[in-house]
């Protein structure tokens, strides 16, 4: 009660402007960071019941101190607003958890001769950018589709500066090749021109043009132009038959479906480009207790922060308090007018549908893995009777080859999934000798000796040797903590020659437990095997990536080692100038000669050494 007296006094002295206000718990931490137009009559509102939104009792019992910052107008508090959620990713605010990449394909029309590209940043400049497709597959595939039909380039800036010839691309017919002159600056731009059209959407208009064109050629005698722009709406015909959806219109909308199920939400965007659906975007469950507007108005603001292109109209499933604010936002974004719209009748209706379905269908698959991976902790918990249901797993590996970069990997899974920011890799200090046991006991006592929080079950690669080595590290520092090996069946066979060899059978793995002399087999809960397994394979896997890195390193060092005159220095300057070992090795006595600090000589001595080392 004195507490909260003592916020009521200070929100007294709070200004009557826009900003941002921070609220605090006991130990200081951000809990949650909102936006004001004014600032004193928003955060009053907390105390004096007007704020009726379902969270705000939860945020009333845990804000112990409030702090506010402010900024000249009410959109300026939005990007910060934005910026903080993002930095604290406090408890009750909305944080988008979306750690896939969106796929763009883009193209600089500034360029002489522009480039399509696949790219996975959008960056704030000049050049022109088309999707987001959902997956990398997608994207790769419509590049493909436009390359074909529209044969631009796609070699890098700096090869097509340095290529002496055109390359593979011009012989089988999907470039050609402005490198060499082939084709000249305005045939160059009408194809770009084609291209983007395709890109926005803008299909059938690019079909009479093109038909336009066929005409203009074959009335000059210019069959062979003719004939290629023949087959060019050929294509674009046949794409555009196959095309099932099409919505009509030809604005660029963005669609924000939204599934609610007691305080779980779940979120997915239809993007729709030039009337025709291009793909969706699903995002993590959010659980909070928060009303749909300022769900959705989080949402957007920080979906088109930093990452997605504004479309031209942004359809959302109601309206949001903070509309006006978050349309003038979106206009300095893309430079021209957006607009948010909440449909109740026609086609904008039937999107927002589809949308809000496809959320539903997402919350019921992403509802089902829960249970079903939760179903399998359970299994794993009583049928290896461990001491605790094994939310946190850590699995540990080793790779090296005869103890040479010899590496460890930990890789971290909660209620089943990968959490890739609490991975770690070691690189093994005290061998040079090929012992995986003694690796491994230097990997796990470097963990756990660091008295960071335990794990729920910790999982080593291997039989019962690692299991052992495990098991010495945890007395060795006195720690308590379940902990299991997973091996592989190996079975013993005898070769034609009498000799024993030991064969690894793929499917079979078995879990070996502490005082207990015979594996357990889980083939019969698939599920429950299935997590052990993905969780060793990604350790496999992060050890084996870490090992592969250190040892190209070292390669491209030792041979770089044996020519005089390339210290660490000029090492360093080649692997940065070409961006890997294997490019350096690759790099031709042109390309050696043009890196700074090398010179003439010396870059024939290189290009010689690398030579004979091939
Ligand atoms: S032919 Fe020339 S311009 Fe075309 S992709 Fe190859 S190098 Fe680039």
């Amino acid at each position: 009660m004195e507490e909260n007296n003592a916020l009521k006094d200070k929100i007294g002295s709070f200004p009557r402007s826009p900003g941002v206000y921070l609220m605090k718990d006991s130990a200081r931490k951000i809990i949650y960071v909102g936006k004001a137009n004014d600032l004193k009559s928003r955060v009053a509102s907390y105390f004096t019941g007007k704020d009726t939104r379902p969270m705000a009792p939860f945020l009333m019992a845990r804000v112990h101190d409030i702090e506010f910052i402010n900024t000249v107008t009410e959109k300026e508090a939005l990007i910060l607003e934005n910026n903080l959620i993002k930095r604290h990713r406090p408890r009750y605010n909305v944080t988008l958890r979306d750690d896939k990449t969106y796929y763009h394909l883009s193209l600089d029309p500034t360029e002489k001769f522009p480039r399509l590209q696949l790219v996975r940043k959008r960056f704030n400049d000049a050049a022109l950018y088309f999707g987001p497709y959902p997956s990398g597959l997608a994207a790769k595939e419509t590049l493909r589709f436009v390359l074909q039909v529209f044969p631009l380039r796609s070699c890098r800036n700096r090869d097509f500066k340095l290529r002496p010839r055109p390359c593979l691309e011009y012989q089988i017919g999907r470039c050609l090749a402005p490198c060499k002159g082939l084709i000249d600056e305005e045939a160059y731009k009408k194809l770009t021109q084609s291209a983007v059209s395709f890109l926005q959407g803008r299909r059938r208009e690019l079909i009479s043009e093109l038909k336009k064109q066929m005409d203009e050629a074959s009335g000059e005698l210019n069959y062979e132009e003719a004939a290629r722009l023949r087959d060019r709406i050929g294509a674009l015909e046949h794409a555009l038959e196959k095309q099932h959806v099409d919505w009509g219109g030809t604005k660029d909308q963005d669609v924000i479906g939204l599934y609610a199920q007691d305080d779980h939400y779940q979120l997915c965007i239809l993007f729709v480009r030039g009337g025709k659906l291009l793909g969706s975007k699903s995002f993590a469950p959010v659980k909070i207790k928060m009303d749909m507007a300022e769900i959705v108005s989080s949402c957007l603001t920080q979906f088109y922060d930093d990452k997605a292109i504004v479309p031209d109209e942004i359809i959302i499933p109601c309206h949001l308090p903070d509309e006006e604010v978050i349309i003038e936002w979106l206009a300095e974004k893309k430079n021209k007018k957006v607009a948010l719209t909440v449909p109740s009748i026609g086609t904008k209706n039937a999107l927002l549908d589809m949308a809000n379905d496809n959320a539903r269908n997402l919350w019921e698959a992403a509802h089902k893995k829960e249970e079903q991976k939760s179903a399998a902790l359970l299994i794993l918990y009583e049928k290896l009777s461990l001491s605790r249901l094994p939310r946190r797993m850590e699995c540990y590996d080793i790779s090296n080859i005869s103890g040479k970069h010899a590496v460890g990997s930990m890789v971290v899974f909660q209620d089943g999934e990968p959490d890739k920011n609490s991975y770690r890799r070691y690189r093994i200090k005290a061998l040079s000798e090929p012992d995986d046991y003694a690796m491994m006991y230097e990997v796990l006592s470097r963990r756990f000796a660091r008295g960071e929080s335990l794990p729920d079950l910790v999982v080593v690669d291997g039989g019962k040797g690692q299991l052992g080595v495990a098991l010495l590290v945890l007395k060795d520092l006195k720690i308590k903590v379940d902990v299991i090996g997973l091996a592989k069946e190996e079975r013993a066979m005898i070769s034609g020659k009498g000799i024993i060899k030991k064969k690894v059978a793929k499917s079979e793995d078995r879990v070996y437990l502490p005082g207990r002399k015979d594996a357990v087999y889980l083939s019969a809960w698939p599920h429950a095997l299935r997590i052990l397994q993905q969780v060793r394979d990604e350790a496999h896997r992060f050890a084996l990536s870490y090992h592969h890195q250190l040892k190209q390193k070292d390669d491209m060092g030792s041979i770089l080692d044996d020519i005089a005159d390339v210290g660490q220095e000029r090492r360093k300057i080649l692997l940065k100038h070409f961006g890997s070992s294997k490019r350096v090795r690759e790099a031709s006595l042109d390309d050696l000669q043009k890196v700074p600090g090398i010179g003439k000589s010396l870059a024939e001595k290189i290009y010689n050494h690398l030579k004979s080392e091939k």
